[in-house]
């Protein structure tokens, strides 16, 4: 089962990716996070990198896709995966039809997950995330907040914001994603793979739900 996990910037598709692919067991491969696990790493390579994600603009493709295939090529995806983040741009999606056709796989669904912009702001700039990357949880200051200030509640490792987690960078992230996502969207939705699940703040749709709801999609005969 290999799921596309579409949608702006701060909607989710981290969290959700997370549960589905603990509750599906198939890796959750986050394309951002694997370019901020290189920046870490402080090479040439690693620093060409941040110099895009800091202004809140796009990897290159070539590079994008040279990292992601070198992901997807790792054995652990045989029967699956949870894309976050890639493709991005419809150059990304039409060579990663092309790498899964020639492996005679496919992908499976690719969901869309809407939030208005106004919240999406609001929820960027208050989010913190874990960067023990064999954690990764991702916490609110208004909505899921730590239970000690600055710590994680699983793993205890100090909290970070995110070096585009600002309000000038997720603007420009999000004026970037406008930009790409109707392209996107369209093409998933010729292939009738297109799943979008509504969000709003207020909504008490939890992380729970939208997977649930991911799941029973999944488990209809006519996308098997
Ligand atoms: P979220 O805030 O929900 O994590 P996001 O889409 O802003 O969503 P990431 O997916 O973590 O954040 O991506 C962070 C940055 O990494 C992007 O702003 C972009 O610079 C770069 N990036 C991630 N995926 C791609 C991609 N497929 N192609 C090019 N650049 C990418
Ligand atoms: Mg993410």
């Amino acid at each position: 089962m290999y799921i596309i996990m579409l949608g702006a910037p701060g909607t989710g598709k981290g969290t959700v990716g997370g549960l589905l692919s603990k509750e599906l067991n198939i890796p959750h491969i986050s394309s951002g996070e694997i370019f901020r696990n290189y920046i870490k790493k402080h090479n040439e390579l690693g620093k060409e990198i941040e110099k895009y994600i800091s202004e809140g603009k796009l990897v290159p493709d070539e590079l994008a896709i040279k990292l992601i295939e070198k992901r997807l090529e790792e054995k652990d995806t045989e029967n699956g995966a949870i894309l976050d983040g890639f493709p991005r741009t419809k150059n990304q999606a039409t060579v990663l039809d092309e790498f899964f056709k020639n492996k005679n796989k496919k992908i499976n669904i690719a969901v869309d997950l809407s939030l208005p912009d106004e919240e999406i702001i609001d929820r960027i700039v208050k989010r913190r995330t874990c960067p023990n990357t064999e954690c990764r949880e991702i916490y609110n200051m208004d909505f899921k907040p730590p239970k000690v200030e600055g710590i994680c509640d699983k793993c205890g490792t100090k909290l970070i914001q995110r070096i585009d987690d600002n309000e000038e960078t997720v603007k420009q992230r999000l004026k970037t994603y406008h930009e790409l996502s109707e392209g996107l969207i369209k093409y998933y939705k010729k292939q009738d793979i297109l799943y979008t699940v509504k969000l709003n703040n207020k909504s008490d749709l939890t992380t729970k739900d939208v997977v649930e709801e991911i799941k029973a999609y999944l488990n209809k005969d006519s996308i098997k």
